[in-house]
């Protein structure tokens, strides 16, 4: 429920929206939460590392950006090693994935010298620390606003993709199975000031693809097509390779998962929007079907602990470990965090997309 007492200034406007429009759904609460111009949670927020809201895997270990840098320059090797290649990140948070990834990648010779980096951040407080934290970097790093524009000077390049935790803050529909049918989750107001879910019927939804279902039963959709677009038309341009991680399931609906979270500790989604982060979990079974519908090979889905020890997570760490006894208690803690069997290591998934011309992609 909603404090009543300090309602925040996205809440305000949108009981007043609700008010004027009638109930709105999901996806719109959603993408008001993260998006609004003005109060979106991603329009200004700091938002990631130990004492913001949320902590990510790159956050946790020097490890996981490294591991994904020498899996890049792997990649751009299996592309024939071109004499440019771009590397694109979307939704760099602190910039701390691409820092340690451009520091394992000068291992892979020739690597370096072809790299240009393409930022993709909306928020310019984010923006700000990605600057600070590459500030050294020998590779060139462009930014980018926003997705759509990635593709536009894309002119011939081969593209290699990173995104950790960027699927799950595009916002979803949810879709109700009710006697009546599919009917779309909405989110509307109650005693004239706390939102609430309601379903918003007589507004007919294309049901889900796949699945048999009981009374009551929620699904999510995330529309990818943005994004499906962009990787289409760089793929049209030049060899494209993309690594998405994040934490989902595959195949069987998993109710509501939206999810809000402060100060690293959930919270009701109604209680702080555009002050707590919220997101809603990846299903990488639909993911896959949609990168296929766009023409690209997918490698994966596998969970974030098999790709993790493919890539040889023990093999580094034991070698930090070994250059750097005091810290080794702390670095062996984070690598068990990242392959968890019962947390992050099996929440997290990675899937891979390439052109079809090119061989699997490592790890996947
Ligand atoms: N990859 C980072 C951050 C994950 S949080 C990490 O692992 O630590 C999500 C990131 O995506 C943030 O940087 C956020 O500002 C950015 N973001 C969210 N929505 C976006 C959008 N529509 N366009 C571009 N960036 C976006």
């Amino acid at each position: 429920m909603m404090d009543e007492a300090d309602p925040t200034p996205l809440a305000l406007h949108l009981v007043e929206r609700i008010g004027r429009e009638g109930p709105i759904s999901v996806r719109d609460y959603m993408d008001a939460c993260l998006n609004h111009p003005e109060h979106g949670y991603y329009r200004t927020r700091g938002a990631i590392g130990a004492k913001e809201d949320f902590v990510t895997a790159p956050e946790i270990s020097q490890v996981f950006g490294e591991l994904i840098g020498l899996w890049a320059g792997v990649v751009w090797q299996q592309m024939g090693a071109p004499a440019r290649v771009r590397l694109v990140e979307l939704g760099p948070g602190r910039g701390t994935l691409m820092r340690d990834a451009l520091r394992a990648a000068r291992k892979v010779p020739g690597f370096c010298d072809a790299l240009e980096v393409s930022l993709v951040e909306q928020n310019a407080t984010l923006q700000a620390v990605q600057r600070e934290t590459l500030r050294d970097s020998e590779v060139s790093v462009q930014w980018y606003g926003n997705l759509s524009v990635i593709a536009d000077d894309a002119n011939g390049k081969a593209t290699v993709v990173i995104a950790n935790e960027f699927l799950d803050v595009i916002p979803v529909d949810q879709l109700q199975f009710t006697d009546d049918g599919w009917v779309q989750r909405a989110v509307t107001v109650v005693n004239t000031s706390q939102l609430a879910f309601t379903d918003r019927s007589g507004r007919s939804v294309p049901p889900p693809r796949t699945g048999i279902f009981t009374i009551g039963a929620i699904v999510e959709q995330r529309d990818l097509a943005p994004l499906t677009a962009v990787l289409r038309r760089l793929a049209e341009a030049g060899p494209l390779a993309g690594l998405f991680i994040d934490y989902g399931y595959e195949g069987a609906a998993a109710g509501s998962t939206l999810q809000a979270i402060r100060n690293q500790k959930f919270h009701d989604v109604f209680a702080q929007p555009g002050e707590a982060d919220l997101t809603a979990h990846v299903d990488f079974a639909t993911a896959a079907s949609d990168f296929r519908a766009a023409e690209l090979a997918v490698d994966g889905p596998c969970d974030q602990s098999t790709f993790l020890n493919t890539l040889g997570i023990a093999q580094r760490t034991s070698r930090l470990m070994a250059s750097n006894p005091a810290a080794a208690g702390v670095l062996e803690a984070a690598t068990a965090r990242l392959i968890s069997p019962t947390g992050m290591g099996t929440l997290f998934r990675a899937i891979g997309v390439r052109s079809s011309s090119l061989p699997p992609l490592p790890g996947l």
